[in-house]
């Protein structure tokens, strides 16, 4: 089969590789389509991934397909099925598991290699965390399930109501989530960002008011936003400690900031305890899913309640990612490219 194989900084060929052979409990995809994510491009940058890619290795973590073979003892899933697969399953016996939230879980299983033509899907992500598509939706669109159940459970926690405002300051694909979601919920929303590209997309997956944060957007959001108080909710998913500072200064008294965003390893944010105390902040953050998010993110999408069609930019085949990946190592307009065999 062909496979996209990571050996290290910005180095990934395209390989032949030997099409791998389900194990107990495991069943074979063939990839329909998989998505490019920020993760992906990381990746592709720093030549590896500290918790789930040793190079050599085939990389990609946002896929579906069809069910091309089923290990033994596989009895649930049949071949031909369409399927889209996370890329983890919690164990259900650590410490987080067992206190709800598997998210944290000691002892995931991880499922790499989505940019091939077949993958392995792990036996404990096949019982656990391997979903149907629904007929009618494209791969391309199943495979945006991952990435917005991370955003479905960020978003959760802020209890948005109808009558509040969110800002959301980067409108990558993460931010046009968290965009589309509170507009759904009926909030007031507004979105930041440097691209007038992306703002534009933003407006168009429901954002009342957008400012571009090459000018004064912060002092405007603010402006716009509860008679110049400021916004009821901030999110942040650009994971940089300027907008996460920014982020802070930004919200209103008795406001709620969903820090999405993962800035590097060893970054730090000064805090005001002034206005942290005094103010009466909320800070929320969230990290990656669970299998309840992977199921609704996928409801979402059947029912178009998030537009998949508007997160992908175009499709490319899988031969031509270590340019896709390039392209997508600079500055920007595209949101989501889906990559198919
Ligand atoms: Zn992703
Ligand atoms: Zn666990």
């Amino acid at each position: 089969m062909t496979a996209a194989v990571l050996y290290g900084k910005e180095d990934v060929r395209i390989e032949q590789r030997p099409v791998p052979k389900p194990q107990p409990g495991e069943v074979l995809l063939r990839i329909g389509a998989a998505t490019t994510c920020g993760t992906d491009v990381k990746v592709f940058k720093r030549g590896y991934h500290a918790k789930m890619i040793r190079p050599p290795a085939v990389f990609g973590h946002e896929m579906a397909g069809v069910i091309e073979a089923v290990g033994p003892g596989v009895t649930r899933w049949i071949i031909g099925q369409r399927v889209t697969p996370a890329n983890s399953a919690p164990c259900g016996k650590c410490f987080y598991c067992a206190h709800q939230q598997p998210e944290l879980c000691d002892d995931f299983t991880w499922l790499n290699g989505a940019y091939a033509e077949y993958v392995c899907v792990p036996a404990r992500i096949v019982e656990l965390n391997l979903q149907v598509v629904p007929d009618g939706l494209p791969f391309e669109h199943a495979s945006l399930a991952e990435p917005l159940a991370c955003v479905v459970k960020g978003f959760d926690m802020i209890q948005l109501a109808p009558t509040e405002t969110a800002v959301v300051i980067g409108v990558g694909p993460i931010g046009l989530m968290f965009v589309a979601l509170a507009r759904q919920a009926g909030a007031h929303v507004i979105a930041l960002d440097a691209r007038p590209a992306r703002l534009a997309l933003a407006k168009d997956l429901g954002a009342h008011e957008v400012f571009n944060a090459a000018g004064d957007a912060i002092a405007q959001a603010r402006q716009a936003s509860n008679g110049g108080r400021g916004p009821d909710v901030v999110i942040e998913s650009v994971g940089l400690p300027a907008t996460w500072e920014q982020a802070l200064a930004l919200v209103r008294k008795g406001g709620r900031l969903q820090l999405f965003g993962g800035p590097p390893a060893g970054t730090q944010v000064p805090l005001d305890t002034q206005r942290l105390h005094y103010d009466q902040l909320t800070l929320l953050s969230s990290f990656h899913h669970t299998p309840a998010h992977m199921r609704r993110a996928l409801e979402l999408l059947a029912t178009g309640v998030v537009p998949a069609a508007k997160f992908i930019s175009r499709t490319e085949p899988l031969v031509r990612l270590p340019d896709v990946l390039r392209e997508l190592s600079g500055p920007t307009d595209v949101c989501k490219i889906a990559i198919k065999p």
